[in-house]
């Protein structure tokens, strides 16, 4: 079964597919391909209660499952389908790969059964990049939807698409929310159009390298169609866009918070215009909406409506639309979000910013915070983000298992500014966390969740997290009423 010859029109009937791992895509995937007549076995290494109820499930419907093992490839496996978070080096894909055996994950399913139901199958619009993917493609699905499509935001973001694709719901085209993980595992995807927003070290214990990284991320441009959108001040993202092999007559096109070349978009005098769409880019510009139609206008988040505006334009839609879905576009929780003011003060949640990049961007839309960080580092150092930070900090409170890391950047490159360091780690941490920056505030000042750090020290997620800080923010904010 090699990839070439691996289609839509695929015959499944009594193919050996080793399915890995039980979960959010390892299920639905097993299901769709024992009822296309594959021959499915599940592996998982977990063996605990719930991945035995799963497993009967699917066991009732004539699938096996291999719980406690999932590292040995069954012996007649003639492809596997993994879960995207599976690590490349694992001792199962290496016997795939000794073996010959090709390795999908859940986008490269999804890619291949598309249209399988005698359906135009929808073109995808891709959006990957360290930080902002859900965020921009939430923006270009509003941009789509205000544009009169049939469209959704799916992958890596709510609705799977395995879903989004072999589901009843018909579409004009999808919003598609790809991680690296999921390039990775999609070596056939070909995009209509793709965006990479930004690239910044992350999962680099996974990728195993930068430039590993990096590949991943730039699989989103192969084959790409009409445009291959690049962040002009990331340079990484342009390089990305030289080496992929695209169709004849696609285009690379920039998106700047400065004033924009041809084939680019950018912003001038407060207005988001567009030089790439136009009949004369050498001469013409066209308006697509304001910075404050942004919502919210900070400088990072009218970098994703640009791109999302890119995308969208790549796909034909009028200037009215994308300012009409920007406008309509609210963003999800834990995206600085605002929760409260009290005493002048300003509380914002940025719970999501799980990463230096992120958590730069996020210091960079206020002017004097208070600073609430800290939980697990990734290997991350933050020398460079405590540098950048530094004069707008006017307090720091610490918190989770790796703090000592940003105590000791701060030490190095901010000694003036004070740092509470919180030594406990229990579920009262969080409001200690807001009632020390609450002291530490000044009027007009902006306490802000940014922990550049992963959450699972302390919390199931970041959601948890942001919520956590949110009740502590609301507790006070009732107590000062
Ligand atoms: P992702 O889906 O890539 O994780 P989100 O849209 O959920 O991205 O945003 C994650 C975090 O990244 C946000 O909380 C915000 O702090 C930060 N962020 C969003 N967009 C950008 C951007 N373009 N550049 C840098 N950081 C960003």
């Amino acid at each position: 079964m090699g990839s070439q010859e691996v289609s839509s029109t695929v015959d499944w009937q009594g193919k050996h597919v080793t399915v890995a791992g039980l979960g959010v895509s390892g299920i639905p995937a097993a299901r769709a391909l024992h009822e296309r007549g594959a021959l499915v076995t599940v592996v998982n290494d977990g063996d605990d209660e719930r991945a035995r109820a799963q497993a009967a499930e699917l066991e009732a419907l004539g699938i096996t499952v291999r719980l406690g093992d999932g590292a040995t490839l069954p012996p007649s496996t003639e492809l596997v389908v993994t879960a995207p978070g599976w690590q490349p080096d694992k001792p199962l894909f290496l016997a795939a790969a000794e073996a010959g055996v090709p390795v999908w994950g859940d986008v490269e399913l999804a890619w291949r059964l598309r249209g399988t139901g005698g359906r135009e199958p929808a073109p995808w619009l891709a959006v990957t990049g360290t930080n902002g993917k859900t965020t921009t493609v939430r923006m270009l699905a509003s941009i789509l939807e205000a544009a009169g499509l049939r469209t959704a935001a799916v992958g890596n973001i709510g609705v799977s698409l395995l879903d989004a694709v072999l589901g009843e719901t018909e579409y004009d085209v999808l919003a598609v929310e790809l991680s690296s993980y999921q390039l990775h595992w999609a070596p056939s995807l070909r995009a209509h159009s793709a965006a990479v927003l930004n690239l910044a070290p992350d999962h680099l214990d996974w990728h195993g390298s930068m430039a590993a990284y990096a590949a991943d991320k730039g699989r989103v441009y192969e084959g790409n169609k009409v445009a291959c959108v690049y962040n002009a001040a990331d340079p990484a993202t342009e390089d990305l866009v030289r080496e992929a092999d695209v169709e004849e007559g696609c285009r690379a096109i920039g998106f700047t918070l400065g004033a924009p070349g041809p084939s680019q978009l950018g912003v001038v005098d407060g207005i988001l215009v567009d030089r790439a769409f136009v009949a004369n880019r050498q001469k013409q510009a066209q308006e697509l909406a304001e910075v404050t139609d942004v919502n919210p206008p900070a400088p990072h988040n009218i970098a994703n409506a640009l791109a999302a505006a890119a995308l969208a334009r790549a796909f034909g839609v009028a200037p009215a639309a994308v300012r009409d879905g920007l406008r309509a576009f609210r963003p999800d929780a834990h995206r600085i979000e605002h929760v409260a003011d009290i005493d002048e003060v300003r509380y914002v949640d940025d719970s999501k910013a799980t990463n230096t990049h992120a958590t730069e961007a996020s210091l960079a839309a206020y002017d004097s915070i208070v600073w609430i960080a800290g939980g697990l580092a990734k290997g991350a150092t933050f020398d460079e983000l405590v540098t950048g930070a530094a004069k707008r900090l006017r307090g720091v409170v610490l918190i989770g298992a790796d703090r000592a890391l940003i105590r000791e950047a701060l030490t190095r490159h901010a000694p003036e500014v004070p740092v509470v360091d919180l030594d406990r780690t229990d579920t009262g941490a969080m409001s200690e966390a807001v009632a020390r920056a609450a002291e530490l505030a000044r009027p007009g000042d902006t306490v802000l969740l940014a922990p550049a750090c992963a959450s699972m020290d302390m919390f199931t997620n970041y959601n948890k997290r942001g919520e956590a800080f949110a009740d502590a923010v609301r507790a006070r904010a009732d107590e000062s009423a």
